[in-house]
Protein backbone atom coordinates (compact mmCIF):
# COMPACT_ATOMS: atom_id res chain seq x y z
CA UNK A 1 0.00 0.00 0.00
CA UNK A 2 1.12 3.63 -1.18
CA UNK A 3 1.30 6.13 1.49
CA UNK A 4 -1.67 8.02 0.10
CA UNK A 5 -4.14 4.93 1.04
CA UNK A 6 -3.11 4.68 4.20
CA UNK A 7 -3.24 8.12 5.02
CA UNK A 8 -6.90 8.01 4.01
CA UNK A 9 -9.30 8.51 6.65
CA UNK A 10 -12.00 6.59 5.19
CA UNK A 11 -9.84 3.34 4.47
CA UNK A 12 -8.53 3.51 8.24
CA UNK A 13 -12.21 3.60 9.63
CA UNK A 14 -13.17 0.41 7.40
CA UNK A 15 -14.54 -1.81 10.37
CA UNK A 16 -12.55 -4.75 10.54
CA UNK A 17 -14.72 -8.53 10.55
CA UNK A 18 -15.46 -9.57 13.37
CA UNK A 19 -15.78 -6.12 15.50
CA UNK A 20 -18.31 -5.56 12.33
CA UNK A 21 -20.29 -9.00 13.32
CA UNK A 22 -19.78 -8.35 16.92
CA UNK A 23 -21.87 -5.13 17.13
CA UNK A 24 -24.61 -6.57 14.32
CA UNK A 25 -25.38 -9.20 17.26
CA UNK A 26 -25.51 -7.02 19.53
CA UNK A 27 -27.50 -4.72 17.93
CA UNK A 28 -29.75 -7.59 17.60
CA UNK A 29 -30.21 -7.00 13.55
CA UNK A 30 -32.03 -10.01 12.24
CA UNK A 31 -30.96 -11.55 9.43
CA UNK A 32 -32.41 -14.80 8.99
CA UNK A 33 -29.32 -16.43 7.31
CA UNK A 34 -26.30 -18.85 8.71
CA UNK A 35 -22.91 -17.78 10.15
CA UNK A 36 -20.95 -18.41 7.35
CA UNK A 37 -22.99 -16.32 4.79
CA UNK A 38 -23.29 -13.37 7.53
CA UNK A 39 -19.56 -13.54 7.34
CA UNK A 40 -19.53 -13.71 3.73
CA UNK A 41 -21.54 -10.59 3.35
CA UNK A 42 -19.34 -8.25 5.34
CA UNK A 43 -16.29 -9.23 3.84
CA UNK A 44 -17.79 -8.59 0.64
CA UNK A 45 -19.08 -5.34 1.67
CA UNK A 46 -16.20 -3.91 3.15
CA UNK A 47 -14.03 -4.92 -0.06
CA UNK A 48 -16.51 -2.92 -2.22
CA UNK A 49 -16.52 0.02 0.30
CA UNK A 50 -12.68 -0.39 -0.03
CA UNK A 51 -13.04 -0.01 -3.63
CA UNK A 52 -15.66 2.50 -3.95
CA UNK A 53 -13.28 4.81 -1.80
CA UNK A 54 -9.92 4.16 -3.51
CA UNK A 55 -11.90 5.13 -6.64
CA UNK A 56 -12.66 8.59 -4.93
CA UNK A 57 -16.36 8.26 -4.12
CA UNK A 58 -17.72 9.36 -0.89
CA UNK A 59 -19.25 6.67 1.38
CA UNK A 60 -21.39 6.56 4.50
CA UNK A 61 -19.04 4.84 7.19
CA UNK A 62 -22.10 5.71 9.98
CA UNK A 63 -22.92 2.81 12.09
CA UNK A 64 -26.64 2.76 10.77
CA UNK A 65 -25.85 3.06 7.15
CA UNK A 66 -23.28 0.33 7.47
CA UNK A 67 -25.90 -2.22 8.72
CA UNK A 68 -28.61 -1.08 6.11
CA UNK A 69 -25.65 -2.12 3.84
CA UNK A 70 -24.87 -5.07 5.44
CA UNK A 71 -28.57 -6.10 5.59
CA UNK A 72 -28.89 -5.70 2.07
CA UNK A 73 -25.80 -7.54 0.98
CA UNK A 74 -26.74 -10.79 2.96
CA UNK A 75 -30.49 -10.38 1.12
CA UNK A 76 -28.86 -9.93 -2.02
CA UNK A 77 -26.31 -13.36 -1.29
CA UNK A 78 -29.55 -15.11 -0.48
CA UNK A 79 -31.48 -13.85 -3.24
CA UNK A 80 -32.31 -16.83 -6.03
CA UNK A 81 -30.38 -15.19 -9.53
CA UNK A 82 -33.66 -16.93 -11.08
CA UNK A 83 -36.26 -15.09 -8.74
CA UNK A 84 -39.30 -13.64 -9.81
CA UNK A 85 -39.26 -10.08 -11.93
CA UNK A 86 -41.74 -8.48 -13.79
CA UNK A 87 -41.86 -8.87 -17.53
CA UNK A 88 -43.15 -5.43 -18.69
CA UNK A 89 -41.69 -5.22 -21.85
CA UNK A 90 -44.48 -5.93 -23.98
CA UNK A 91 -42.30 -8.87 -25.49
CA UNK A 92 -44.40 -12.40 -24.68
CA UNK A 93 -42.66 -14.76 -25.12
CA UNK A 94 -38.73 -12.74 -24.00
CA UNK A 95 -36.30 -14.91 -24.24
CA UNK A 96 -34.21 -13.27 -22.04
CA UNK A 97 -36.81 -13.40 -19.27
CA UNK A 98 -37.58 -16.95 -19.55
CA UNK A 99 -40.23 -17.53 -22.90
CA UNK A 100 -43.37 -18.25 -21.85
CA UNK A 101 -44.79 -18.24 -18.38
CA UNK A 102 -46.10 -21.21 -17.37
CA UNK A 103 -49.59 -22.09 -16.67
CA UNK A 104 -50.34 -22.49 -12.61
CA UNK A 105 -51.21 -26.32 -13.41
CA UNK A 106 -47.77 -26.82 -15.02
CA UNK A 107 -46.38 -25.34 -11.89
CA UNK A 108 -48.45 -27.50 -9.68
CA UNK A 109 -47.12 -30.76 -11.77
CA UNK A 110 -43.70 -29.54 -11.26
CA UNK A 111 -43.73 -29.37 -7.63
CA UNK A 112 -45.22 -32.73 -7.77
CA UNK A 113 -42.46 -34.51 -9.64
CA UNK A 114 -39.97 -32.80 -8.27
CA UNK A 115 -40.57 -35.91 -5.10
CA UNK A 116 -40.32 -39.81 -6.02
CA UNK A 117 -42.48 -40.07 -9.22
CA UNK A 118 -43.07 -42.95 -11.62
CA UNK A 119 -41.43 -41.37 -14.26
CA UNK A 120 -40.62 -45.07 -15.86
CA UNK A 121 -41.96 -47.13 -14.60
CA UNK A 122 -45.29 -49.39 -15.35
CA UNK A 123 -47.49 -49.27 -12.35
CA UNK A 124 -49.49 -52.48 -13.46
CA UNK A 125 -46.75 -54.89 -13.96
CA UNK A 126 -44.16 -52.68 -11.64
CA UNK A 127 -41.78 -52.83 -14.89
CA UNK A 128 -39.31 -50.66 -16.16
CA UNK A 129 -41.74 -48.09 -19.00
CA UNK A 130 -40.59 -45.09 -20.83
CA UNK A 131 -40.46 -41.70 -19.42
CA UNK A 132 -42.07 -40.50 -23.10
CA UNK A 133 -45.04 -42.49 -23.28
CA UNK A 134 -47.56 -40.33 -22.05
CA UNK A 135 -46.16 -37.58 -24.01
CA UNK A 136 -46.73 -39.81 -27.16
CA UNK A 137 -50.18 -40.32 -26.53
CA UNK A 138 -51.09 -36.94 -25.35
CA UNK A 139 -49.34 -35.71 -28.78
CA UNK A 140 -51.46 -38.48 -31.01
CA UNK A 141 -54.84 -37.76 -29.50
CA UNK A 142 -53.83 -33.45 -29.82
CA UNK A 143 -52.80 -34.04 -33.23
CA UNK A 144 -53.78 -36.87 -35.05
CA UNK A 145 -50.41 -37.82 -35.43
CA UNK A 146 -48.67 -41.57 -35.33
CA UNK A 147 -46.63 -41.30 -32.50
CA UNK A 148 -44.52 -38.68 -30.64
CA UNK A 149 -41.74 -37.92 -28.04
CA UNK A 150 -39.76 -34.57 -26.80
CA UNK A 151 -36.08 -33.76 -26.15
CA UNK A 152 -34.57 -30.74 -24.22
CA UNK A 153 -35.26 -28.16 -27.49
CA UNK A 154 -35.89 -27.30 -30.89
CA UNK A 155 -32.35 -27.25 -31.09
CA UNK A 156 -31.40 -30.61 -30.10
CA UNK A 157 -34.53 -31.87 -31.84
CA UNK A 158 -33.37 -30.35 -35.22
CA UNK A 159 -30.12 -31.78 -34.81
CA UNK A 160 -31.06 -35.64 -33.78
CA UNK A 161 -33.36 -35.45 -37.03
CA UNK A 162 -30.31 -34.57 -39.40
CA UNK A 163 -28.39 -36.95 -37.49
CA UNK A 164 -30.67 -39.87 -37.56
CA UNK A 165 -31.79 -39.81 -41.09
CA UNK A 166 -28.75 -38.41 -42.73
CA UNK A 167 -25.83 -39.19 -41.19
CA UNK A 168 -22.89 -39.33 -43.23
CA UNK A 169 -25.48 -38.32 -46.26
CA UNK A 170 -26.89 -35.16 -47.46
CA UNK A 171 -29.86 -32.59 -46.18
CA UNK A 172 -31.08 -30.47 -48.79
CA UNK A 173 -32.47 -27.30 -47.52
CA UNK A 174 -33.53 -24.15 -49.18
CA UNK A 175 -31.71 -21.18 -49.77
CA UNK A 176 -34.45 -19.23 -48.24
CA UNK A 177 -34.80 -21.03 -45.20
CA UNK A 178 -31.27 -21.28 -43.81
CA UNK A 179 -31.79 -19.44 -40.80
CA UNK A 180 -29.86 -18.28 -37.78
CA UNK A 181 -31.84 -18.04 -34.19
CA UNK A 182 -29.30 -16.58 -32.82
CA UNK A 183 -25.99 -16.78 -31.16
CA UNK A 184 -24.15 -19.94 -33.15
CA UNK A 185 -27.37 -21.67 -33.60
CA UNK A 186 -27.16 -21.07 -38.10
CA UNK A 187 -28.96 -24.49 -39.76
CA UNK A 188 -25.74 -24.87 -42.15
CA UNK A 189 -23.30 -25.43 -39.15
CA UNK A 190 -26.22 -27.73 -37.18
CA UNK A 191 -26.23 -29.84 -40.14
CA UNK A 192 -22.83 -29.94 -40.28
CA UNK A 193 -22.51 -30.55 -36.50
CA UNK A 194 -25.15 -33.34 -37.05
CA UNK A 195 -23.05 -35.06 -39.01
CA UNK A 196 -24.52 -34.38 -42.30
CA UNK A 197 -23.43 -32.58 -45.67
CA UNK A 198 -25.73 -29.73 -46.81
CA UNK A 199 -26.92 -29.53 -50.24
CA UNK A 200 -28.30 -25.87 -50.61
CA UNK A 201 -31.04 -25.46 -53.33
CA UNK A 202 -33.14 -22.53 -55.20
CA UNK A 203 -32.19 -18.91 -54.02
CA UNK A 204 -32.71 -16.83 -51.73
CA UNK A 205 -35.97 -15.54 -52.41
CA UNK A 206 -36.89 -18.35 -54.63
CA UNK A 207 -36.92 -21.79 -54.44
CA UNK A 208 -39.51 -24.27 -56.41
CA UNK A 209 -40.49 -28.17 -55.32
CA UNK A 210 -38.21 -28.74 -59.32
CA UNK A 211 -35.17 -27.48 -56.87
CA UNK A 212 -35.31 -30.25 -54.55
CA UNK A 213 -35.94 -32.49 -57.20
CA UNK A 214 -33.48 -31.79 -58.68
CA UNK A 215 -30.72 -31.94 -55.88
CA UNK A 216 -32.04 -35.27 -55.21
CA UNK A 217 -28.98 -38.19 -55.76
CA UNK A 218 -27.69 -41.41 -54.13
CA UNK A 219 -26.10 -39.27 -51.85
CA UNK A 220 -29.40 -37.77 -50.20
CA UNK A 221 -30.41 -38.69 -47.07
CA UNK A 222 -33.15 -35.92 -45.74
CA UNK A 223 -35.39 -33.26 -47.50
CA UNK A 224 -35.79 -30.20 -44.47
CA UNK A 225 -38.18 -27.39 -44.55
CA UNK A 226 -37.32 -24.76 -41.78
CA UNK A 227 -40.02 -22.15 -40.77
CA UNK A 228 -38.17 -18.83 -41.19
CA UNK A 229 -39.00 -17.57 -38.17
CA UNK A 230 -37.58 -14.72 -36.70
CA UNK A 231 -37.84 -13.02 -40.39
CA UNK A 232 -39.84 -12.93 -43.79
CA UNK A 233 -38.48 -12.91 -47.15
CA UNK A 234 -41.27 -10.20 -48.84
CA UNK A 235 -41.27 -8.73 -52.45
CA UNK A 236 -40.63 -11.10 -55.30
CA UNK A 237 -40.77 -14.75 -53.99
CA UNK A 238 -41.83 -17.95 -53.52
CA UNK A 239 -41.32 -21.06 -51.82
CA UNK A 240 -42.22 -24.51 -52.44
CA UNK A 241 -45.11 -25.49 -49.65
CA UNK A 242 -44.90 -28.24 -47.63
CA UNK A 243 -47.12 -30.14 -49.52
CA UNK A 244 -45.59 -30.22 -52.09
CA UNK A 245 -42.46 -31.14 -51.03
CA UNK A 246 -44.15 -34.28 -49.34
CA UNK A 247 -44.77 -35.33 -52.66
CA UNK A 248 -41.78 -35.32 -53.78
CA UNK A 249 -40.10 -36.29 -51.12
CA UNK A 250 -42.09 -39.82 -51.34
CA UNK A 251 -41.61 -40.13 -54.76
CA UNK A 252 -37.97 -40.41 -54.31
CA UNK A 253 -38.24 -42.32 -51.28
CA UNK A 254 -36.26 -40.04 -49.03
CA UNK A 255 -37.32 -39.03 -45.41
CA UNK A 256 -38.87 -35.41 -44.68
CA UNK A 257 -38.50 -33.43 -41.86
CA UNK A 258 -40.61 -29.57 -41.06
CA UNK A 259 -38.80 -27.56 -38.56
CA UNK A 260 -41.30 -25.19 -37.66
CA UNK A 261 -40.17 -23.47 -34.31
CA UNK A 262 -42.52 -21.78 -32.90
CA UNK A 263 -45.11 -24.05 -32.62
CA UNK A 264 -48.73 -22.56 -32.73
CA UNK A 265 -50.98 -25.68 -32.91
CA UNK A 266 -54.16 -24.15 -34.49
CA UNK A 267 -55.39 -20.65 -35.68
CA UNK A 268 -58.11 -20.45 -33.74
CA UNK A 269 -55.78 -20.42 -30.67
CA UNK A 270 -54.17 -16.77 -31.36
CA UNK A 271 -56.26 -15.56 -34.51
CA UNK A 272 -53.73 -11.98 -34.32
CA UNK A 273 -50.67 -14.22 -35.73
CA UNK A 274 -52.39 -14.34 -39.10
CA UNK A 275 -49.29 -15.94 -41.20
CA UNK A 276 -48.31 -17.96 -38.49
CA UNK A 277 -48.03 -21.32 -39.69
CA UNK A 278 -49.52 -24.28 -37.75
CA UNK A 279 -48.61 -27.61 -36.44
CA UNK A 280 -51.87 -28.61 -37.64
CA UNK A 281 -51.21 -28.00 -41.32
CA UNK A 282 -47.53 -29.29 -40.92
CA UNK A 283 -49.32 -32.39 -39.34
CA UNK A 284 -51.54 -32.46 -42.31
CA UNK A 285 -49.34 -32.42 -44.86
CA UNK A 286 -47.41 -35.69 -43.63
CA UNK A 287 -43.79 -34.81 -42.98
CA UNK A 288 -42.10 -37.76 -41.33
CA UNK A 289 -41.67 -35.70 -38.56
CA UNK A 290 -42.81 -31.72 -37.25
CA UNK A 291 -40.54 -29.96 -34.71
CA UNK A 292 -40.91 -27.30 -32.87
CA UNK A 293 -40.49 -25.47 -29.29
CA UNK A 294 -42.60 -26.14 -26.29
CA UNK A 295 -42.13 -22.60 -24.39
CA UNK A 296 -43.16 -20.73 -27.73
CA UNK A 297 -46.35 -20.56 -29.18
CA UNK A 298 -47.03 -23.56 -27.70
CA UNK A 299 -46.68 -21.84 -23.87
CA UNK A 300 -45.17 -24.51 -22.06
CA UNK A 301 -41.44 -25.72 -20.68
CA UNK A 302 -38.33 -25.43 -22.64
CA UNK A 303 -38.50 -28.75 -24.64
CA UNK A 304 -38.55 -29.44 -28.66
CA UNK A 305 -41.54 -32.03 -29.55
CA UNK A 306 -41.25 -34.47 -32.52
CA UNK A 307 -44.17 -35.51 -33.65
CA UNK A 308 -44.82 -37.51 -36.87
CA UNK A 309 -45.38 -41.16 -38.54
CA UNK A 310 -44.45 -44.08 -36.06
CA UNK A 311 -41.32 -45.63 -37.89
CA UNK A 312 -39.55 -42.29 -38.02
CA UNK A 313 -39.95 -41.03 -34.44
CA UNK A 314 -38.95 -44.62 -33.42
CA UNK A 315 -35.72 -44.19 -35.12
CA UNK A 316 -34.81 -41.05 -33.61
CA UNK A 317 -36.14 -42.54 -30.15
CA UNK A 318 -33.56 -45.59 -31.30
CA UNK A 319 -30.59 -42.54 -31.99
CA UNK A 320 -27.97 -42.82 -29.08
CA UNK A 321 -27.82 -39.12 -29.09
CA UNK A 322 -31.46 -39.04 -27.79
CA UNK A 323 -30.52 -39.87 -24.57
CA UNK A 324 -28.24 -37.32 -23.98
CA UNK A 325 -30.88 -34.71 -24.56
CA UNK A 326 -33.90 -36.42 -22.72
CA UNK A 327 -36.04 -34.06 -20.68
CA UNK A 328 -35.97 -34.12 -16.92
CA UNK A 329 -38.78 -35.21 -15.27
CA UNK A 330 -39.89 -31.85 -13.86
CA UNK A 331 -39.73 -30.54 -17.29
CA UNK A 332 -41.98 -33.28 -18.39
CA UNK A 333 -44.50 -33.32 -15.74
CA UNK A 334 -45.16 -29.45 -16.98
CA UNK A 335 -45.05 -30.32 -20.72
CA UNK A 336 -47.85 -33.39 -19.83
CA UNK A 337 -49.78 -31.05 -18.41
CA UNK A 338 -49.72 -28.04 -20.65
CA UNK A 339 -50.68 -30.47 -23.36
CA UNK A 340 -53.49 -31.74 -21.01
CA UNK A 341 -54.87 -27.84 -21.30
CA UNK A 342 -54.82 -27.99 -25.44
CA UNK A 343 -57.01 -31.04 -24.84
CA UNK A 344 -59.38 -29.41 -22.21
CA UNK A 345 -60.15 -27.00 -25.18
CA UNK A 346 -59.92 -23.97 -22.88
CA UNK A 347 -55.84 -23.49 -23.65
CA UNK A 348 -56.25 -19.91 -25.08
CA UNK A 349 -57.49 -18.71 -21.67
CA UNK A 350 -55.71 -21.47 -19.48
CA UNK A 351 -51.73 -21.11 -21.07
CA UNK A 352 -50.95 -17.91 -20.12
CA UNK A 353 -48.47 -16.73 -23.42
CA UNK A 354 -51.63 -17.37 -25.59
CA UNK A 355 -53.71 -15.67 -23.31
CA UNK A 356 -51.70 -12.53 -23.77
CA UNK A 357 -51.67 -12.57 -27.29
CA UNK A 358 -55.28 -12.46 -27.41
CA UNK A 359 -55.74 -9.73 -25.23
CA UNK A 360 -57.59 -6.95 -26.93
CA UNK A 361 -57.03 -3.44 -27.08
CA UNK A 362 -60.00 -2.61 -25.11
CA UNK A 363 -58.70 -4.41 -22.51
CA UNK A 364 -55.25 -3.22 -22.24
CA UNK A 365 -56.58 0.37 -22.74
CA UNK A 366 -58.27 0.43 -19.23
CA UNK A 367 -55.45 -1.92 -17.61
CA UNK A 368 -52.87 0.69 -18.74
CA UNK A 369 -55.53 3.31 -17.40
CA UNK A 370 -55.85 1.43 -14.12
CA UNK A 371 -52.33 1.12 -13.77
CA UNK A 372 -51.56 4.45 -14.67
CA UNK A 373 -53.93 5.84 -11.49
CA UNK A 374 -52.18 3.48 -9.38
CA UNK A 375 -48.43 5.05 -10.11
CA UNK A 376 -49.67 8.09 -9.71
CA UNK A 377 -51.53 7.84 -6.38
CA UNK A 378 -48.33 5.62 -5.11
CA UNK A 379 -45.25 7.89 -6.66
CA UNK A 380 -46.60 11.27 -7.23
CA UNK A 381 -43.43 12.69 -8.58
CA UNK A 382 -43.85 10.65 -10.81
CA UNK A 383 -44.93 11.52 -14.41
CA UNK A 384 -47.33 9.13 -15.93
CA UNK A 385 -48.91 9.20 -19.39
CA UNK A 386 -50.80 6.46 -21.65
CA UNK A 387 -50.26 5.70 -24.88
CA UNK A 388 -51.36 3.43 -27.72
CA UNK A 389 -47.98 1.26 -29.26
CA UNK A 390 -47.43 -2.30 -30.16
CA UNK A 391 -46.76 -5.42 -28.31
CA UNK A 392 -44.76 -8.26 -29.82
CA UNK A 393 -44.97 -12.29 -30.09
CA UNK A 394 -41.21 -12.60 -29.46
CA UNK A 395 -39.02 -15.36 -29.68
CA UNK A 396 -39.30 -15.52 -33.37
CA UNK A 397 -42.75 -15.87 -33.69
CA UNK A 398 -44.50 -13.59 -36.21
CA UNK A 399 -41.48 -11.18 -36.26
CA UNK A 400 -43.44 -8.37 -38.64
CA UNK A 401 -46.73 -8.87 -36.58
CA UNK A 402 -47.43 -5.60 -34.22
CA UNK A 403 -50.18 -6.55 -31.61
CA UNK A 404 -51.76 -3.22 -30.80
CA UNK A 405 -51.46 -2.22 -27.15
CA UNK A 406 -51.97 0.48 -24.35
CA UNK A 407 -48.66 1.43 -22.59
CA UNK A 408 -47.60 3.29 -19.42
CA UNK A 409 -45.21 5.50 -19.53
CA UNK A 410 -43.06 7.20 -16.49
CA UNK A 411 -40.67 9.58 -16.15
CA UNK A 412 -39.00 11.50 -13.21
CA UNK A 413 -37.54 14.65 -13.22
CA UNK A 414 -33.85 14.53 -13.16
CA UNK A 415 -33.48 11.46 -14.05
CA UNK A 416 -32.59 9.86 -17.34
CA UNK A 417 -35.27 7.37 -18.89
CA UNK A 418 -32.07 4.73 -19.12
CA UNK A 419 -31.62 5.05 -15.67
CA UNK A 420 -35.11 4.74 -14.63
CA UNK A 421 -34.80 1.81 -15.79
CA UNK A 422 -32.10 0.64 -14.97
CA UNK A 423 -33.29 1.28 -10.97
CA UNK A 424 -36.30 -0.81 -11.97
CA UNK A 425 -34.19 -3.76 -12.69
CA UNK A 426 -32.03 -3.46 -9.70
CA UNK A 427 -35.12 -2.57 -7.56
CA UNK A 428 -36.76 -5.46 -5.73
CA UNK A 429 -38.93 -7.16 -7.28
CA UNK A 430 -36.68 -6.34 -10.76
CA UNK A 431 -39.33 -4.83 -13.42
CA UNK A 432 -38.13 -5.42 -17.18
CA UNK A 433 -39.51 -2.19 -19.25
CA UNK A 434 -39.05 -0.46 -22.66
CA UNK A 435 -36.94 2.58 -23.07
CA UNK A 436 -38.15 5.31 -25.65
CA UNK A 437 -38.61 9.13 -26.66
CA UNK A 438 -37.51 9.65 -22.77
CA UNK A 439 -39.98 7.62 -21.06
CA UNK A 440 -40.05 4.39 -19.44
CA UNK A 441 -42.81 2.63 -20.93
CA UNK A 442 -44.84 -0.72 -19.24
CA UNK A 443 -47.08 -2.97 -21.78
CA UNK A 444 -49.91 -4.44 -19.40
CA UNK A 445 -49.99 -6.94 -22.39
CA UNK A 446 -47.18 -9.13 -20.57
CA UNK A 447 -47.72 -8.43 -16.95
CA UNK A 448 -49.69 -11.53 -14.73
CA UNK A 449 -51.47 -11.92 -11.55
CA UNK A 450 -49.68 -9.47 -8.78
CA UNK A 451 -47.29 -8.14 -11.48
CA UNK A 452 -49.16 -4.41 -10.79
CA UNK A 453 -48.43 -4.28 -7.04
CA UNK A 454 -44.86 -5.96 -7.69
CA UNK A 455 -44.52 -2.88 -10.11
CA UNK A 456 -45.10 -0.29 -7.21
CA UNK A 457 -43.07 -1.86 -4.90
CA UNK A 458 -40.33 -2.10 -6.63
CA UNK A 459 -40.40 1.95 -7.06
CA UNK A 460 -41.07 1.95 -3.50
CA UNK A 461 -37.94 0.08 -2.73
CA UNK A 462 -35.89 1.62 -5.80
C1 LIG B 1 -36.76 -21.29 -32.22
C2 LIG B 1 -36.40 -22.18 -33.32
C3 LIG B 1 -35.46 -23.19 -33.14
C4 LIG B 1 -34.77 -23.39 -31.82
O1 LIG B 1 -35.72 -23.79 -30.87
P1 LIG B 1 -35.33 -23.87 -29.31
O2 LIG B 1 -36.50 -24.54 -28.70
O3 LIG B 1 -35.14 -22.45 -28.89
O4 LIG B 1 -34.09 -24.66 -29.22
C5 LIG B 1 -35.16 -24.00 -34.21
N1 LIG B 1 -35.73 -23.83 -35.41
C6 LIG B 1 -36.67 -22.86 -35.61
C7 LIG B 1 -37.27 -22.72 -36.98
C8 LIG B 1 -37.03 -22.00 -34.58
O5 LIG B 1 -37.93 -21.05 -34.78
Amino acid sequence: MDSKTNNNPDLRALPKIDEFLQLAESERINVDAPHALRRAAARQMVEELRREITGGKSVDLSKNALLARWVNTVRARREHSLSRVVNATGVVLHTGLGRAPLPEAAVAAMVQASQACALEIERESGERGHRDSVIAKLLRELLGVGDGTAVNNNAAATMLAVNTFALGKEVIISRGELVEIGGSYRMPAVVERGGAKLVEVGTTNRTRAKDYQSAIGPGTGLIMKVHTSNYRVAGFTEDASLPELVAVARKAGVPIVHDLGSGLLTKTLAPALADEPTVADSVAAGPDVTLFSGDKLLGGPQAGIIAGAPGAVAAIRGNPMFRAMRLDKTILAALEQTLRLFLEGDAAHTVPALERLNLTIGVLVSRAEALAEKLQKSAPALDVVTEESFSEAGSGSAPTIGLRTCCVGISMKGVPAAELARKLRLSRPAVFTRVREDRVWLDPRTLGAGDEDRILESLRNM
